[in-house]
């Protein structure tokens, strides 16, 4: 038997909890389906000693301050899980948990959306199912011929799962810093490589700027002023206090990427060779999309084009969290209110035609 939602918003991880939030308050009918079986996206999944790069009345959801907790500056995904489950709980937001969206079909003047509990149909979707569930691994010659153990950043928990071990971390971006500084810092022998030198944020930077950066740049672009660079023009790794201090301990000396891996380890462009037993892709994420392939909307690198939230070639569908192209900041917790605030909007607007 069909459900029927006059929305279904895909996905209940903070950007499908901040749809809901908005969704509530302009009264409009919706349900959550979420593929994890708990509260919390995926910051249930991450490795243990994570820190968030704001403080967390800087991380907050709409209509609720994260909570700080007392001598603690930047929270752990521990603390944004119990937020999230707070916030779902708060808000009575009805969260079908366990469920996850299948394919997404035009259905006449609606969507059907097939799940793998049976088939929802709705007159608006949010895709809000963010990119945890698709690793990005890069192509790089001898990864097929390696003997030892390779994960990406999502099985990566914590150091003493390497004790021992000889890791090569592969990737220069925050993910690749702090689990680099993590293995470090427990004195694990560790090889950290990057393709071009880390570039650290000022000392001083932390999500809080970056939110303002990322805003400003958006709003130059849609103003037709030149393109500031954004957040990437300031560095790419925040210095959370880890990172700070396995660098100062002079434990996180990068070098350039490898050409292969080989059975044993890896070897660079000058013959140099590292013996290892594990490499651990820190290489970032895709957008986790692939339910919306039955509406042929797919561009260029793997993106749906939009307008702001709002699905360029199906006006019923948007697009949540994802990154900067489905709004500035969209991706982080404090940014992705913004977004949702206008999606919402938009698509009370299109209920009420
Ligand atoms: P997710 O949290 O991934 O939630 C998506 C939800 O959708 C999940 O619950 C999943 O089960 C569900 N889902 C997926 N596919 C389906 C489907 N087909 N059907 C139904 N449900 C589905 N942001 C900050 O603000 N501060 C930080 O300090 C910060 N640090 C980060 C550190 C790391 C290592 C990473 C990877 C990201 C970090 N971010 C940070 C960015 C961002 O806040 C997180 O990635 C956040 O989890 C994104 O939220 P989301 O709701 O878009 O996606």
């Amino acid at each position: 038997m069909t459900q029927i939602s006059d929305v279904l918003v895909v996905g209940g991880g903070q950007a499908g909890l901040a749809a809901g939030y908005h969704l509530r308050r302009l009264g409009v009918e919706f349900t959550v389906l979420d593929a994890d079986t708990a509260p919390g996206g995926a910051w249930q999944h991450t490795w243990d000693s994570l820190r968030l790069f704001s403080p967390a009345a800087y991380s907050s959801l709409p209509g609720r301050i994260m909570p700080g907790r007392p001598g603690e500056t930047y929270p752990d995904a521990g603390h944004v899980v119990d937020y999230l489950a707070d916030y779902e709980k708060r808000y009575e937001l009805p969260v079908q948990h366990g469920v996850r969206a299948q394919a997404v079909h035009r259905d006449g003047g609606r969507l059907r959306v097939e799940t793998d509990a049976g088939d929802w149909s709705a007159r608006a979707v949010v895709s809000a199912t963010g990119t945890w569930s698709r690793p990005f691994l890069p192509a790089v010659p001898g990864r097929d011929i390696f003997t030892g153990r390779q994960l990406h950043t999502v099985a990566y928990r914590r150091p003493a799962d390497f004790a021992g071990r000889r890791v090569v971390v592969v990737g220069g971006g925050n993910s690749g810093a702090q689990i680099a500084a993590d293995l470090a810092l427990a004195g694990i022998d560790l090889t950290w490589a990057t393709q071009r030198p880390p570039r650290y944020l000022a000392d001083d930077i932390d999500g809080r700027i970056l939110f303002d950066v990322a805003t400003a740049r958006r709003r130059a672009l849609d103003e037709g002023r030149a393109d500031s660079g954004g957040v990437a023009s300031l560095g790419d790794i925040v210095a959370v206090p880890p990172v700070r201090a396995a660098r100062a301990a002079g434990l996180l000396a990068a070098r350039p990427m490898f050409t292969r891996l080989t059975a044993t380890g890896a070897t660079w462009a000058d013959g140099s060779h590292v013996e290892a037993d594990t490499v651990i892709w820190c290489t970032g994420f895709r957008p986790a999309l692939a339910h919306l392939a039955p509406l042929g909307l797919r561009g260029t690198r793997g993106h749906i084009p939009t307008e702001g939230t709002q699905a360029a070639g199906e006006p019923r569908l948007h697009l949540l969290g994802y990154g900067d192209w489905t709004g500035p900041a969209s991706a982080t917790l404090i940014g992705v209110g913004r977004a949702a605030r206008d999606a919402a909007r938009q698509i009370a607007r299109l209920l009420s035609t």
